[in-house]
């Protein structure tokens, strides 16, 4: 792949209307209009250029979403105050009653738990499939299928998907490929790779400062414009709008995210090399050892490497709690959940991001109880980290 994410963003001119270098921050609930008539029109969907109400949309949101937009090379997007936000909104849009849905098992436990559970009270059916077993997707197609749903790198077990021949199995259908790129932003395009709505947790590598919640949805102009629909739009009408103070904090940090993708990812291979060095059990895209290496290859935008996320076995949840612990003791990172930090974050899946998934469902997707999930941090000096992590290593008896 040649895609250039990091250029689209560059080249947008977004900047106040006062001439400040920063788009100006809607303080503004609703707009006034200068005649009725447009106020009308607007409201129809029959004027563009106008804001009506912030929940529809609003100019802090809309600069963010022109640059996400940019950055997938998608028509067009659309924010939301979370992840999840975003996939429901976006799943929802698409999907009717009696419609049926196929998706990777291995997801985001939250997403999971949404289709496994929530899913069924609309009466839209949903199949668990092994996403890189193409035969068993293909398999499961039924006349109302309607989404294929997959993450690029997949929660928590960093499997990756194969877009383009996942695009490849939608092709003369009405079926829409779905994809979270959260753990790969800049990394992987899905859009670019066939996939025709892309969605996003903006909280993770994105914003990257864990100070606040949120998310978006990539697609066609169309797809975009039917969310935002006043009669029939999901977003529109269960509401879940970002406050434009934080979409504009967001903007900005969007523009670092090239650098600090390129760092997480070369902190995290590096560690993943010293953890296989170890003699453990790692997963890392960018590991020869790792299955979907060469896929990853061919489908990623070199330039941002294999991305600042890591799996280690660590065999039963109380090894694992007590090498976190000692971590946490060593100043390595934080025990906590989320990704994508400027500081290395850890947390066990199995009994955290991905807890909503039962014990026998998380064995058979192959997620052991001792996984400990790494989102390597930006830190300056890895050798450093690698050296106290080997200790902790030592002192808890894993290597
Ligand atoms: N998608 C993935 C891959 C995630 O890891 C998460 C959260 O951990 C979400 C979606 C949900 O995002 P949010 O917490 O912003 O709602």
């Amino acid at each position: 792949m040649t895609y250039k994410p990091a250029n689209k963003i560059q080249d947008l001119r977004q900047f106040g209307e006062h001439g400040g270098v920063n788009p100006s921050i809607t303080d503004s609930s609703t707009f006034t209009f200068m005649d009725q008539q447009k106020m009308v029109d607007t409201f129809h969907g029959e004027l563009e250029g106008c804001f009506l109400y912030s929940r529809h949309w609003n100019p802090s949101n809309k600069c963010l979403a022109d640059a996400i937009a940019a950055m997938e090379g998608t028509e067009s997007a659309w924010i939301t105050a979370s992840g999840m936000a975003a996939i429901t909104c976006a799943i929802l849009q698409v999907c009717n009653s009696g419609d049926h849905i196929i998706t990777s098992i291995t997801t985001y436990g939250g997403t999971w738990a949404f289709l496994k559970n929530y899913l069924p009270k609309f009466n839209i059916e949903v199949t668990f499939v092994d996403i890189s077993d193409l035969d068993s997707v293909k398999k499961s197609i039924k006349p109302n299928t309607k989404i294929i749903y997959t993450e690029s790198v997949t929660n928590p077990l960093l499997a990756i998907s194969d877009i383009p021949r996942l695009a490849e199995i939608t092709r003369g259908s009405e079926i829409k490929l779905m994809v979270d790129n959260t753990f790969s932003p800049m990394m992987i395009s899905p859009a670019q790779l066939g996939a025709h709505i892309v969605v996003y947790s903006m909280t993770k590598f994105i914003n990257g400062k864990n100070d606040c919640v949120a998310g978006a949805i990539c697609g066609t102009q169309n797809f975009i414009n039917s969310l935002s629909d006043v009669n029939t739009g999901t977003a529109m009408l269960l509401g879940p709008v970002l406050d434009p103070l934080r979409a504009s904090s967001i903007l900005k940090n969007l523009n670092t995210l090239h650098i600090r993708m390129k760092q997480h990812s070369h902190n995290a291979k590096y560690l993943a090399g010293k953890f296989e060095q170890a003699g453990i059990k790692v997963v890392y895209p960018g590991l020869p050892s790792h299955p979907h290496h060469e896929l990853m290859k061919e489908i990623m935008n070199e330039e941002f490497g294999f991305g600042g996320m890591i799996a280690i076995d660590c065999h039963t949840a109380e090894k694992a709690a007590e090498f976190m612990q000692s971590m946490q003791d060593s100043d390595i990172g934080y025990l906590a959940v989320s990704l994508g930090y400027f500081k290395t974050l850890f947390s066990n899946s199995g009994k955290s991001t991905s807890s909503e998934i039962p014990e026998e469902i998380q064995k058979e997707m192959g997620l052991s109880e001792g996984l400990v999930r790494f989102s390597v941090g930006l830190d300056n000096d890895i050798s450093r980290t690698w050296i106290r992590i080997n200790e902790c290593l030592q002192k808890t008896g894993i290597a």
